[in-house]
């Protein structure tokens, strides 16, 4: 079963400033998140007070929902080794 892992609550609420979403092709995500260090499907990062994504398509996960949800929650301060609390 493949899925995106959900972040835990005091992470999991919309970003409070402005949201840059890059839905790309999975192949051009993966090339975009390398660029930025991550070794991943999806990527985020926060600059100048501005949430920036990046989201897959095509990829083993076929909604876009809970890839935003978990690259928001890094955006929102989770992170990247994931912690459950
Ligand atoms: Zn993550």
């Amino acid at each position: 079963m493949i899925f995106v892992m959900e972040p835990p609550a005091q992470y999991n609420f919309p970003y409070k400033g402005p949201v840059i979403e890059h839905v790309l092709p999975l192949k051009d995500a993966r090339a975009m998140c390398r660029k930025y260090g991550a070794f991943a499907h999806a990527c985020s990062w926060t600059k100048d007070g501005k949430c920036y994504i990046v989201l897959p398509v095509g990829g083993p996960v076929k909604q876009l929902a809970p890839y935003r949800r978990h690259e928001m929650a890094h955006c929102n301060g989770w992170p990247a080794s994931h912690p459950q609390f």
